[in-house]
């Protein structure tokens, strides 16, 4: 997933944890209640249906069970007739018997008191239906649903609520505490003759009991359901409140986090009603802060974090962020006017916080950023303004590091060339990884001649960047981005494995190759199997090692020197030679030729640039020369354009001339050529200076990108 894309996630991830959500939870709250409340009824009313029923087909089978033995034993007829007669009477139930359409009475016992409408039900014992009839005093066997059996619980209950104790029987011989009647129709003899029988339903008081403590078990489940629900809801809404603070709370100020400021400041920019409103993105960092940390302690640099962070606070106003952004930077989202206005107060602000502590003069750096939510340009599909404050910060950042290097206060406003310039660092950022899937970035290689006998020795791997949108781009507009951003080493991986790759097809093709240099950053050498990850990614192309050059920048030799040895030495243990690039342009690094067993050692093109007047320049250079034969490695003269250079460079040893003189950087096509004419470079030097008075050789090729980087530049 894209950064951007987990941001956005991140974002509404942020939204959802933030909302308010009480109305939420009380509606959640709600709806478990009742599905609470419903699955309780339910079961309660299954639990009587089921325990009622059982009863009633209990008593329905005894009173079957005597008409079916009867018409099994065969008799029939009038006989048959008088025979079920007698044993039904002898039930001692009300009865009464009825032809085959149920239209004439051929005999009765007690009042037929039933419901003879559709409301009766029908209950199958083995096999056989009986319908059941309401009793018409009571009324309470209401079938709803046809054929299914079912008692319906509110009339039953309704019932014995309506029918004081007197008028149902008590003191029965199991501690009977009421009688249900209801009556059964059976037919018999084939359905001629129908029989309509009373019988009752006796509820005892260990039903009484059962029921009882079914209720209590259930009601028991569903209050300690309850109780874990609001439970749960509180400790979960407390939580969330105390996670949203540590979430949002920087631990050393005690105050805002960066994430608290970009989360709410975008909120607060986006919102529509401030869509005309201006608003300034300040950062405000310390200066050397770090400095002041090594001379006192870190704590004592926190507390003055803690100190400057509450000043800020004074100065806020409603509706006026602040939050502590990283390290010793501060960021605010303030309320703009004017330029004027903001640089003053940005100014009077910076004048507080100088006055923070009596013995140590603090100074501060100042970026702003000014917001202009009715004029951004960035819309989304639906017209509304996307503002990002992370972007907004950078460009306030961006600023602000106009005045790297000075050690005195100051406020910086973002201008044009700065939002240019952030503008393109979007812009990179955005298509750097599109660019190195589509296989957008060319290597482009730049010969390296012996100068005694113009013989082709080496190469170095340039990137170049052919974008479809912004042209042909050159190395200093990307990789110093790259470098920023961390890009930069999935770009010297794809490097060492475009130009293994080339290497092994040219050795394949009969060329005379040369061995090619790659630069690797150093930001690479934080990975401890870094050479590991270089001899694979050579081997998995094929190229044996020895065509394989690795440079690194002299700044590198600054940092971890000990892994850097460990790299070094492994790489060389892989068989690949190691450079150190840009010899001489920084601070001296001549210690680390001391410890370290390099192969190469590049002249930075600074030797070769100006005048030579006074000859200083080529007395370094010369005793460098010297220098690194002690040493037992090889130089490269990189920069060189002049033919009283190469002549110079020539006499005092130097084994290789990267330089426009031979050659600019080219494609691989062009470079395939160098190679055929290996040793003849001396033909084309003189052809091209004969041409064109220059040691130039590359001009046409050159012409082109130098004309298509001025369009990257308009472009943009
Ligand atoms: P570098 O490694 O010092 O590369 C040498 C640079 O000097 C190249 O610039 C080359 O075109 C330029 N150059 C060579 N001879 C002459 C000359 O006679 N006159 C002048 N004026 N310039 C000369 P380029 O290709 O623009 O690269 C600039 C820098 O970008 C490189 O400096 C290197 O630091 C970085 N770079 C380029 N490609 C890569 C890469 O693939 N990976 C990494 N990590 N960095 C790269
Ligand atoms: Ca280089
Ligand atoms: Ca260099």
């Amino acid at each position: 997933m894209s950064r951007s894309r987990k941001k956005k996630r991140n974002e509404v991830s942020l939204r959802n944890l933030t909302r308010n959500t009480t109305w939420v939870g009380f509606v959640v709250f709600v709806f478990a209640s009742l599905c609470i409340y419903v699955v309780f009824a339910a079961a309660f009313s299954l639990f009587l249906g089921y325990f009622f029923e059982s009863k009633v087909r209990t008593e329905t089978e005894k009173a079957s069970s005597i008409v079916e033995t009867l018409e099994a034993s065969g008799i029939s007829g009038e006989e048959g007739f008088e025979a079920i007669r007698q044993r039904v009477d002898m039930l001692g139930h009300d009865y009464y018997i009825t032809d085959e359409n149920k239209n004439n009475v051929l005999f009765s016992k007690g009042e037929p008191e039933f419901f003879d409408s559709g409301s009766n039900l029908n209950i199958v014992i083995a096999d056989s239906r009986f319908r059941l009839y309401s009793n018409s005093s009571i009324g309470f066997f209401v079938t709803e649903n046809g054929d299914e059996s079912a008692v319906d619980l509110v009339q039953l209950i309704r019932y014995l609520k309506d029918n004081p104790a007197d008028k149902l029987s008590f003191g029965d011989l199991n501690n009977n505490i009421a009688t249900v009647p209801f009556w059964v129709e059976m037919s018999v003899m084939d359905g001629k003759y129908h029989i309509f029988i009373k019988l009752d339903v006796d509820l005892g008081l260990t039903d009484v009991f059962y029921v009882i403590a079914f209720f209590g078990v259930i009601s028991a489940i569903m209050m300690i359901v309850m109780i874990v629900l609001i439970v749960n809801a509180i400790v979960n809404a407390v939580r969330r409140q105390k996670t949203i603070k540590l979430l949002f709370t920087d631990p050393v100020t005690k105050g805002h986090n960066w994430l608290w400021f970009s989360f709410y400041g975008n909120q607060l920019i986006r919102k529509r009603r401030n869509r005309n409103r201006t608003y300034a993105v300040v950062t405000i960092d310390v200066v050397k802060y770090s400095n002041f940390c090594i001379c006192h302690s870190l704590s004592e640099g926190e507390e003055m974090l803690y100190r400057i962070s509450e000043i800020l606070e004074k100065n806020r106003i409603k509706k006026e962020y602040i939050a502590h952004a990283a390290g010793s930077s501060f960021a605010l989202l303030l309320k703009y006017s004017d330029e004027e206005r903001i640089k003053k107060r940005v100014t009077h602000i910076i004048e507080q916080l100088q006055q923070i502590s009596d013995e140590h003069k603090f100074n501060f750096h100042a970026g702003i950023a000014v917001v202009d939510v009715s004029v951004s340009s960035e819309k989304d599909k639906k017209g509304r303004v996307i503002i990002d404050i992370e972007k907004e910060y950078n460009y306030a950042c961006a600023a602000r590091d106009e005045l790297a290097g000075s050690d005195d206060s100051g406020v910086v406003l973002l201008d044009d060339k700065m939002i240019a310039d952030q503008k393109w660092i979007d812009i990179v950022h955005e298509k750097q990884q599109a660019a190195l899937d589509n296989e957008e970035f060319l290597i482009y290689y730049q010969p390296k001649y012996n100068p005694q006998n113009d013989e082709l020795t080496g190469a170095e791997a340039l990137i170049r960047w052919q974008s479809p949108e912004y042209g042909f781009v050159t190395p200093n507009r990307i990789i110093p981005i790259f470098e920023q951003n961390g890009f930069i080493t999935k770009i010297d991986h794809y490097m060492i494995r475009h130009v293994a790759r080339d290497q092994k097809r040219w050795l394949d093709a009969g060329y005379k190759c040369v061995p090619v240099s790659v630069n690797v950053s150093r930001a690479h050498f934080i990975e401890d199997d870094l050479a590991e990850q270089i001899r694979d990614l050579v081997d998995s192309e094929g190229c044996p090692h020895e065509y394989i050059e690795i440079e690194l920048t002299e700044s590198a030799f600054f940092d971890d020197k000990k892994a850097l040895l460990t790299t070094i030495g492994r790489l060389k243990g892989y068989g690949f030679a190691v450079s150190m690039d840009d010899f001489g342009s920084g601070y001296s690094s001549l210690n680390s030729l001391k410890d370290m067993p390099l192969d190469v050692l590049k002249l930075d093109a600074e030797f070769f640039r100006g005048e030579q007047g006074d000859g200083r320049g080529q007395i370094v250079v010369a005793e460098a020369i010297k220098l690194a034969k002690y040493l037992n490695m090889r130089t490269v003269a990189e920069g060189v354009e002049m033919r009283e250079q190469v002549d110079f460079l020539a006499e005092q040893g130097c084994d290789m001339i990267q330089g426009y003189f031979y050659a600019k950087p080219m494609p691989g096509s062009d470079y395939e050529e160098r190679m055929k004419q290996g040793s003849s470079a001396e033909e084309i030097i003189s052809e091209t200076v004969n041409a064109s008075g220059t040691g130039n050789i590359s001009e046409t090729e050159n012409i082109s990108e130098e004309v298509n980087a001025e369009d990257a530049e308009k472009k943009e």
